[in-house]
């Protein structure tokens, strides 16, 4: 038995990559100036270095470099642009109805504040319609969010097909790429979106790093206010480090992604058809086509996540989100693609990455066909 559980939960967060950490350290040491102290050499060699960063991420995405703003994660990126806004009683927004908390709990406290909220539905697989977008823009709408690929089910959404309608009716388009960059082509001017946001943590960069792209022309109204780092828009000493490992996250997943992606494709295929051919009464979510390359979640029908991911214990695994599956609510995103509650508590999701072998998908279904039938015998008792 491996000395430390194996992990499965790659769309919670992933490990940093030992190249990146070698990138970050000398900032953190002897390159530690603020790129704001411009009057001397370590602020000037600091502010270079986030330059440099800037330019490449800039690179990696399809943007212009002015386009991009260097902030703490993806939950601050969708604050920016939901609060940023400015967005009056009697304005209209669309989201869809599968966006990770830090979209929708916003635009809920918008609603709140007379704000209109349409929340986008979606098919069986997870797939927003472009039709019932074009239906649900009105004049008023200032603001269409939809995610580039959920985390949880791992559906990837026709966002440029959306961007597009948006863009014909002038509102701006949204799209909280971060369980997408790093692990599918993302380049904000193919997709034609006005803002997006992501975490360097999803794709082997540092945690409390992350970007918000603001498409030029299109205004926000800066998150805080101060010395007025990034442009006006995010006042505070900017995180040097942390912008520059990101950056380089990014660009060793430019080299790596597509080799990997089809590693990752078909380990996950391997799951999903030893699974569901060697464990009866298993039902998985999402698309077989258009679904990130790692990702699985399956109900196992007549078991409680809980208790199946305590029997597991040799595998770190996570039931429905990550960063609610404190909760003991059903997942929403099974809700929406309409799962009864008892599917969505028997549900797992497998979150596969560069550290996951062949060996270890058949060890877990070893495990899960063990445990499985372990806890129906017990609920059957
Ligand atoms: N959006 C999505 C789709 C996510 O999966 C997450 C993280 N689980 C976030 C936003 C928030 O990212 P962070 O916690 O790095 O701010």
């Amino acid at each position: 038995m491996p000395e430390s559980p194996i992990y499965l939960d790659h769309h919670a967060t992933t490990p940093c990559d030992p190249r990146v950490v070698s990138t970050m350290l000398p900032l953190l040491t002897e390159n530690f100036g603020n790129p704001a102290s411009i009057t001397h050499f370590h602020g000037r060699k600091a502010a270079a270095l986030l330059d440099d960063a800037r330019s490449l991420v800039a690179q990696s995405i399809g943007a212009r470099t002015d386009e991009i703003y260097f902030v703490a994660g993806a939950t601050e990126a969708n604050n920016l642009v939901v609060h940023g806004l400015g967005l009056q009683p009697g304005s209209h927004v669309i989201a869809s109805l599968i966006e990770h908390k830090s979209v929708s709990v916003p635009i809920q406290a918008m609603a709140k504040t007379g704000v209109d909220v349409t929340w986008l539905d979606v098919n069986h697989e997870g797939f927003v319609s472009p039709d019932r977008l074009r239906e649900a823009i009105r004049p008023e709408t200032r603001l269409v969010s939809v995610m580039t690929a959920n985390g949880e089910i791992g559906t990837i959404q026709p966002v440029a097909e959306l961007a597009a309608i948006c863009r014909e009716r002038g509102v701006p388009f949204h799209t909280d790429a971060t369980q997408a960059v790093g692990k599918i082509k993302f380049d904000v001017s193919e997709i034609g979106c006005a803002f997006a946001s992501f975490s360097a943590h999803k794709f082997y960069g540092p945690k409390g790093s992350g970007v918000l792209y603001s498409r030029r022309g299109v205004r926000l109204r800066p998150g805080t206010i101060g010395g007025g780092q990034e442009r006006g828009m995010r006042s505070g000493t900017v995180n040097v480090p942390g912008a520059v490992g990101l950056a380089e996250a990014l660009r060793i997943r430019g080299e790596e992604m597509e080799s990997e992606a089809i590693r990752l494709t078909a380990l996950r295929n391997r799951l999903w058809d030893r699974l569901t051919q060697e464990i009866d009464n298993v039902i998985v979510h999402g698309p077989r086509e258009l679904r990130l390359p790692g990702n699985l979640n399956v109900s196992f029908m007549r078991t409680e996540s809980e208790a199946l991911m305590i029997a597991l214990r040799r595998f770190s695994l996570s039931s429905g989100s990550a960063c609610s599956s404190g909760d003991r609510e059903p997942s929403p995103v099974l809700k929406a693609i309409g799962a009864s509650d008892e599917i969505s508590y028997s549900s797992i999701r497998f979150g596969l990455g560069k550290s996951n072998t062949t060996e270890e998908i058949d060890l877990l279904v070893r495990d899960l066909e063990h445990s499985v039938s372990k806890l129906r015998e017990i609920s059957a008792a």
